[in-house]
Formats: C-alpha cells, sequence, structure tokens
C-alpha cells in the first residue's frame, strides 16, 4: 500500500465520494417513487441514469442535490448532509434546453458571468473572474458567441453556454437532466465531446437521459433505473445484461446499437 498525501480541504481528489446515497426510500404520498437505493458516485466518474419515463430518475437526482430528502435512509453530498449542503458553485446543473428560459434578455457573457456570482458575494467581479468567464467561453467553443442574446441561440449552443456558466463557477460536478431534447443530432455529438473532455479533466459527470445510445457511447458507469436499481455498474456489462428489458418492458432495445 502507497502513502498518499492528505487531501487538502475542498480539494477534488479521485475516488472521494462525491454523491452517497444509503437505503433511501422516498415517495411524494404514501405511493414509494424511489426505494431502496444505495448509490456512490465517486469524483471523476461518469454516470449515466436511465429509466423509462415516470421511473424516479428526477426524483432521484433532487434527493443527491438536497432538494428533496429522504422519507428513510441518508443522502450526502460531498460528504454532508445532502440538505444541508451550500456550496452551490460546486454544482453546474444543465436542465433540458425546453425548460431553459425563453425570457432571459440577457446575452451569453452575462450568463457565463454568472457563474463567478458565488464566489464574489456582492461584490463586482475582479479582472482575474472576468478572465476566468473568457476561459470557460473559450472551453465551451462560444467565444464568438459572446454578445449574442441566449434567446438568439441554437438548442446546443444555449446548452454550451449553461456549461461554460458551471465551468466559470469552477463547478466539480455536472448534472445534466436530458440535456440533448431538442438539440440537432451534429451538435449532439459535439455536446457528448465536450462532456467527455471535461471528464477527463477530473469533473464529475452526472447524465439523466433518455438517449441510450448515448448513454452506451459516452458514459462508463449506467444506473438503470425504474423504483428500484435494475443495474449499476460498467456499460459494457449494461449493454450484455437483460436489465434493460426488465425495467422498460420487452419492447426496449439499444437504438443505434449496429453503428
Ligand atoms: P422520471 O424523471 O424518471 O420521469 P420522476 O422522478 O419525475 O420520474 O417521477 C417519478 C414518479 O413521481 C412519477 O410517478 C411522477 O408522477 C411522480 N412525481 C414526480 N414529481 C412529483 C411531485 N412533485 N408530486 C407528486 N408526484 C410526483
Amino acid at each position: 500500500m502507497s502513502t498518499t498525501t492528505p487531501a487538502t480541504e475542498d480539494a477534488t481528489v479521485a475516488g472521494e465520494a462525491v454523491v452517497d446515497l444509503s437505503d433511501v426510500n422516498f415517495g411524494y404520498t404514501a405511493t414509494p417513487v424511489v426505494e431502496d437505493i444505495s448509490l456512490r458516485i465517486d469524483q471523476g466518474e461518469y454516470v449515466a441514469v436511465v429509466g423509462p419515463n415516470g421511473s424516479g430518475k428526477s426524483t432521484l437526482m433532487k434527493l443527491m442535490l438536497g432538494l428533496l430528502r429522504p422519507d428513510t435512509g441518508e443522502a450526502r453530498l460531498f460528504d454532508e448532509p445532502s440538505h444541508e449542503f451550500d456550496d452551490g458553485a460546486r454544482i453546474g446543473y444543465v436542465a433540458q434546453h425546453a425548460s431553459a428560459s425563453k425570457e432571459m434578455p440577457i446575452t451569453v457573457r452575462e450568463v457565463v458571468r454568472m457563474g463567478r456570482f458565488p464566489h464574489v458575494g456582492f461584490g463586482r467581479l475582479s479582472a482575474e473572474d472576468e478572465a476566468i468567464v473568457d476561459r470557460a467561453l473559450e472551453t465551451v467553443g462560444m467565444t464568438g458567441f459572446k454578445n449574442r442574446r441566449v434567446t438568439k441561440l441554437s438548442g446546443g449552443q444555449r446548452q454550451r453556454a449553461f456549461i461554460a456558466r458551471a465551468l466559470a463557477g469552477e463547478a466539480d460536478l455536472l448534472v445534466l437532466d436530458e440535456p440533448t431534447v431538442g438539440v440537432d443530432a451534429e451538435s449532439v455529438d459535439a455536446f457528448y465531446d465536450l462532456l467527455e473532455s471535461l471528464n477527463q479533466e477530473g469533473i464529475t459527470v452526472l447524465l439523466i437521459e433518455h438517449d441510450l445510445s448515448a448513454v452506451t457511447e459516452h458514459a462508463e458507469r449506467v444506473v438503470c433505473l425504474n423504483r428500484e436499481i435494475y443495474f449499476d455498474g460498467p456499460t459494457e456489462e449494461f449493454v450484455q445484461s437483460d436489465a434493460l428489458s426488465r425495467a422498460f418492458g420487452t419492447a426496449a432495445t439499444f437504438l443505434g446499437g449496429s453503428r
């Protein structure tokens, strides 16, 4: 066994738990929506949660992030009870394109600057903050669009802008809820390439996804949910397993699997 250097506080060390659920049960009413969920996601992983509509994916995500509290069991985020976790800048959340506000009359750069707000309190952004914003725009390939209003962007460009906001905030966990709904096919590929390169730089990616071909191409680990966990393990094993048909019903297949 090698001796490892102690992690500094707040460091993002590969192998540390980002999300840790133990025996979590939850229902909005007396009917359970998620049952007996134990799930740990470590720093640096790329995990996809799949399951049919209504299988509890969004609920599970809210439990992980502390937006809901388990009825029984425990949810932890960055080693704190999820509902007490308050360092929002560590988490970048990218919602479905469809739910991104169409009303925001602000530019791409202004959206990305928002990522710095938790770091400066009520203060102004420093030159260094502005440089971080520019670097985030560059990373997602949106420098050329920085002065464009977000309402004028394509779906794929808008999702890149929201990723840039998370990068500007120095998020180390990206949570994406079906991020490519309504995004054209070419931009979808580029979007997943971007996620993959961010993951390779150490950002933990948690993807809730209905597009199974995207999941099998990009995620390292799949959690297949339908109220309970049907499968949790490496993507290659998921593809070989019968979890998909058990969780989705017999009609489910891997679309695009012949590529
Ligand atoms: P998914 O994300 O997999 O589509 P959800 O977590 O959104 O699944 O929903 C799981 C179940 O919980 C569904 O039956 C849904 O109708 C129900 N549900 C979701 N949100 C609420 C809510 N706020 N109040 C009551 N029931 C809800």
